[in-house]
């Protein structure tokens, strides 16, 4: 086995940066770079050459790309755990009957337990109800499913009924993220920003009373946990979070070393691998000497 600090598990690949949203929030890197089929091929035999395990495939809204299917055979043929996250507009029970072959798990963003709440950070009051739509088509599959949400100022009070709106519907993975000022959604932080202790104290609450009946994952937006996201663009640059925004630093197709680039650039292995141990059954990493990370730690080990 890799020395954990060396290595990387996961990693989002944005197949494309266009969307069919327009979400107030959006944290996304945006770029206007597009890219072949060929060249994404090239991009996660990359990924998967740099030891990673497994392969989000994200966006934008990552179904805009007509030959995603293709993408995720490659992934598979790479041996690559395939996970979707997915804005659901574009999910059909065609394109879903042709993913179980090469797709592992699937994830939708609920950001509240009504559609007038979702809607304040979505944009878009029509796609809550669309999101539960989607929920119910997906239940015959064998697809692994998670609903991710956004947790701000203004939805943090709804969170209780949305527990209980998911396990309604048979999720039986949450994943909860602290609001990120970052990119577009730097506009709303006067609105929606979180304290850190406080998005601890209500995950921690959710976790007291739902965490039997549904798995829930919290992560902050302290910089330790934002630097241990492995993302790659449609064109391979790699990016980590800086300041209000990102920055490139590489890019896969033309640097070698993959795991040198994110070492030189304050990548943080250890948070990478405590939100990843699972995947790969690495022993869960204790972090509580460091004060930023020992919630999240904790957190991960009470769901285990
Ligand atoms: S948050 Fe996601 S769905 Fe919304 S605009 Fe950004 S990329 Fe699109």
């Amino acid at each position: 086995m890799k020395e954990i600090s060396r290595s990387i598990v996961g990693v989002c690949f944005r197949v494309t940066h266009a969307c069919n949203m327009a979400c107030p929030m959006c944290y996304s890197f945006k770029s206007l770079h597009v890219s072949s089929l060929a060249t994404k091929c090239e991009i996660l035999d990359r990924i998967a050459n740099a030891g990673a395990t497994k392969v989000m495939l994200t966006g934008g809204e990552p179904l805009i790309y007509k030959d995603l299917l293709l993408v995720a055979r490659h992934a598979k043929a790479r041996s690559l755990k395939v996970g979707l996250s997915t804005n659901a507009i574009l999910l059909t029970p065609q394109w879903l009957n042709e993913a179980c072959s090469f797709v592992d798990e699937i994830s939708l963003p609920l950001d509240g337990s009504t559609s007038s709440i979702h809607a304040l950070g979505r944009g878009s009051r029509n796609h809550f109800e669309l999101v539960l739509e989607r929920l119910e088509l997906l239940r015959p599959y064998p697809f692994a499913i998670d609903v991710g949400t956004i947790v701000s100022a203004v939805n943090w009070q709804s969170l209780d009924s949305l527990a209980e709106l998911l396990i309604r519907h048979e999720v039986r993975k949450w994943k909860l993220f602290q609001f990120w000022p970052i990119a577009k959604a730097h506009a709303l932080r006067g609105q929606f920003a979180l304290p850190v202790s406080h998005f601890r104290s209500v995950a921690d609450s959710l976790m007291g009373k739902y965490g039997v009946e549904i798995s829930i994952d919290a992560r902050d937006a302290l910089l330790g946990t934002m630097q241990s996201y492995v993302d790659i663009s449609a064109n391979g640059d790699v990016v980590l979070p800086k300041e209000h925004g990102y920055r490139i630093i590489g890019n896969v197709l033309t640097c070698k070393d993959l795991i040198k680039m994110l070492e030189n650039n304050s990548f943080n292995f250890a948070v990478h691998h405590s939100r990843h141990w699972r995947d790969k059954n690495y022993p869960c990493i204790d972090l509580r000497d460091q004060t930023s990370l020992s919630i999240q730690s904790s957190r991960i080990r009470s769901i285990s």
